[in-house]
């Protein structure tokens, strides 16, 4: 496929974070990564400057670090600062999130303190839902409500922990705690892909000795420089910022 010149066609979604535009390759779409900022599923939005090229440099070189680790991924190439090519994947209307430490919203539901280091790597489902505010669900409720199949759920998972596998290295050489993350998955042509994107909006991240936090909980938390910790986080990967 021939995805050198390819057109950017019409707006097809606008998220709360990105916008996703159609080309004139029916496999392919526009990822444009805006500098809009949200938190608690949406009730707080704000803009940050440069956000939008920070991450979409950050999600390129995350998504090329896995793509070389043998995982499949939606991801095609940077097309400018701010917008990506990827392939059109259809979307699990579902989020995986896996934890090595606690933090989140696994402290508030299970009452447990933030920082813990969890003694095996935990998986979590969640429903892609705004409204309902992301509920977590189970494999269960997936097959009971047709969101995805057997085989769809125990690939999610195993790509879900080979990421973790993968990044949690790549994260510590840089002197990084991978705290959790969430990753969506997607159909190409019957295959699994992982889709959307890798960058501190959707993961934690953690200095290793001192703990600074370089994510969005700087967000979250009114913490300040929020930008900025991306970029050093970047830096640190080897991203030139
Ligand atoms: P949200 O929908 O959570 O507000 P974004 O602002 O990041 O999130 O919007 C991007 C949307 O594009 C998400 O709904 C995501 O599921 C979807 N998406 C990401 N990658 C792809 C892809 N390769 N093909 C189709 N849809 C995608
Ligand atoms: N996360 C995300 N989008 C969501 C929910 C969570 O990117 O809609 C990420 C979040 O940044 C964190 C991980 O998934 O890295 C686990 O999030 P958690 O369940 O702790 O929810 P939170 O308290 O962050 O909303």
């Amino acid at each position: 496929m021939q995805v050198s010149a390819v057109q950017k066609g019409a707006l097809l979604y606008s998220g709360k974070a990105k916008s996703v535009f159609e080309t004139d390759q029916a496999d392919y779409l526009i990822l444009n990564f805006r500098n809009d900022t949200s938190a608690f599923d949406g009730k707080r939005i704000e803009q940050l400057e440069n956000k939008g090229t920070t991450n979409n440099k950050f999600n390129a070189f995350m998504m090329e670090k896995l793509e070389q680790a043998g995982i499949k991924t939606h991801f095609v190439k940077m097309l400018d600062e701010q917008e990506s090519l990827v392939k059109r994947l259809s979307m699990f209307p579902i989020e995986c999130v896996v934890r090595n430490y606690t933090a989140g919203s696994i402290c508030k539901r299970l009452g447990i303190e933030e920082g813990m280091h969890l003694s095996k790597p935990l998986f979590e489902f969640f429903l892609k839902n705004d409204a309902l505010g992301d509920p977590m669900i189970n494999d269960h409720h997936i097959l009971s409500f047709g969101w995805a199949s057997v085989s769809d759920i125990e690939e999610m998972k195993r790509l879900s922990f080979a990421v973790n596998g993968v990044l949690v290295d790549i994260f510590d050489q840089a002197g990084l705690l991978l705290v959790d993350f969430k990753l969506e998955f997607g159909l190409f042509k019957g295959e699994i892909h992982l889709g959307d994107e890798f960058t501190p909006d959707g993961c934690r991240l953690w200095d290793k000795e001192t703990r600074k936090k370089l994510d969005k909980d700087r967000f979250r938390q009114s913490l300040g420089n929020v930008v900025e910790a991306y970029q050093e986080a970047g830096k640190r990967l080897g991203m030139n910022f």
